[in-house]
């Protein structure tokens, strides 16, 4: 059976504490939602703002494969705001316990039941697709969510949902509560599933076994607190452990993950399923053993199958073996003893604490086997401003290899600028900064910072740290350590 999915992230997801989208960039993820494949989405609330209007707007008249859709109240206001939009579908939301229709709205079982078929015949009226989700619904009495779906079918709904508004639900509940409703339902049943209890995959999954033929779930797993059920784990739960198809196509669910990552502002955690900085990363010896015998030893979900690339890193569990990859991965080749010997160390340094990034790997083989190493580029000037009614600029004097190349640049700040200016100075090698993280060790303004970068050239990453009191030259140190590193042994 094919399960539809219905994408909340530019509603749901958009109302995650801190995030607010542009219209443009709405229609940049919803094109990428688009084109991973999901069959709904949900494109906002239309009567939030104008800016909001304007989003949904654009989204639904881009000519995208997918239904658009708007969420609306069961008032004709925020119907007649979605049609303003031009969209194709109404997420209608009618809240069904009696903790929400006592309080909320002030009304009895038999006033919301009446307020919602005058709410649907009106989209009905005007040739909208209807989504009839029970809000709160988990919290509702099923005979009475029954009794509404009757009705509602007899009014041509096109889908309900049940939503597990505050998180609270548990995968047999949720079997047993759709269990009933599939009884009742003349149309696809949809779930929207929220992870307070961190439930918000599991339950999903069980309403779908017992009956739901549409996930609602948002890309990273974001939403209004602790978040919704996520894409990338209900889509590939239901692929890999149920056998279940959807549409998506998951190799995209890498980059869509990090688009959405970095509009919304929200760093995906690195342990988060799926799509988490570590979620193909390994470290322990023995892991990284059974993985180069045989992949599958420990990894259940091929990393290319989402778009992603295992990586190994180095630190205190690391293994013999791995260390020996990453060396061969440098085009650094080492005998026996040798290896052994920057194994050591690589444990020694874990062993501290301290990262070991890739610039590290080298210095230590290099110096195993009594290399003395000639940097390409060494930075002879440099020099970065910033300030008040001034446009932040860096200018610098290089050596790249031994050929002196001065250049300068403007940016956000002096770090960007002087990062800019040294890439200005360094065009001809082939890279992208895929990453920069800075950690303060000390706690004052003269606090010592760590730079750390990832450089990504030609399908490589290489790891680079920079560390100092002066913010822009340890930014500089490290950019520079991993150039230096991609012209031995990359480029
Ligand atoms: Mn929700």
């Amino acid at each position: 059976m094919k399960i539809k999915v219905f994408d909340t992230t530019l509603r749901d997801g958009e109302q995650t504490p801190g995030v607010s989208l542009t219209p443009d960039e709405k229609l940049r993820i919803a094109k990428a939602l688009d084109d991973l494949g999901v069959d709904v989405i949900e494109a906002g609330s239309a009567i939030t703002s104008e800016g909001e209007r304007e989003g949904i707007k654009l989204i639904a008249n881009e000519g995208l494969k997918a239904e658009i859709s708007t969420y609306c109240r069961i008032l004709r206001g925020d119907i007649d705001s979605a049609m303003s939009c031009d969209v194709d579908s109404i997420f209608l939301v009618a809240p069904t316990s009696d903790l929400h229709i006592k309080y909320k709205l002030g009304t009895t079982r038999d006033g919301l039941v009446e307020k919602t078929l005058d709410a649907i015949q009106y989209c009905k009226d005007h040739g909208l697709i209807v989504d009839l989700c029970a809000e709160d619904g988990s919290r509702s009495d099923v005979k009475f969510l029954a009794k509404l779906i009757d009705s509602a079918n007899g009014y041509g709904i096109d889908r309900f949902t049940l939503a597990d508004t505050v998180g609270i639900m548990i995968p047999e509940k949720m079997s047993e509560m759709f269990s009933q409703l599939i009884k009742k339902a003349k149309v696809p049943l949809g779930v929207h599933c929220h992870d307070d209890l961190g439930l918000a995959t599991a339950n999903t999954l069980a309403a779908v076994k017992a009956g739901a033929s549409v996930v609602d779930v948002t890309v990273n797993g974001l939403g209004e607190r602790a978040g919704n059920a996520s894409l990338e784990e209900v889509v590939m739960a239901l692929k890999l452990v149920y056998n279940f198809e959807t549409n998506i196509d998951t190799q995209k669910i890498a980059s869509v993950s990090k688009l959405v990552e970095k509009l919304c502002e929200i760093p995906v955690a690195p342990n988060k399923a799926i799509v988490g900085e570590n979620a193909f990363t390994h470290e322990a010896g023995i892991h990284v053993d059974g993985i180069l015998k045989k992949p599958e030893t420990y990894e259940a979900i091929k990393p290319e199958s989402v778009g992603f690339k295992r990586r190994f890193v180095l630190g205190k569990h690391v293994g013999m073996k791995s260390v020996k990859v990453m060396l061969q991965d440098l085009s650094i080749s080492v005998d026996d003893e040798q290896l052994r010997a920057v194994f050591d160390q690589v444990k020694y340094l874990g062993d501290k604490g301290k990262r070991v990034t890739n610039v590290d790997l080298e210095a230590i083989a290099h110096s195993v086997m009594g290399i003395d190493v000639r940097r390409a580029i060494e930075v002879d000037e440099l020099v970065a401003v910033a300030g008040n009614k001034l446009t932040p600029t860096a200018s610098v004097k290089i050596r790249l290899n031994g050929k002196e190349v001065i250049e300068s640049a403007t940016g956000t700040g002096p770090v960007d600028a002087a990062i800019n200016a040294i890439r200005n100075a360094t065009k001809e090698v082939p890279f992208e900064l895929a990453e920069y993280h800075v950690d303060s060790i000390s706690g004052g303004t003269d606090a010592v910072v760590e730079v750390m970068v990832k450089l990504k050239s030609k399908d490589k990453i290489i790891t680079a740290q920079g560390v100092g009191s002066d913010i822009v030259l340890a930014s500089v140190e490290a950019f520079v350590n991993g150039i230096n590193l991609i012209i031995r042994h990359i480029s």
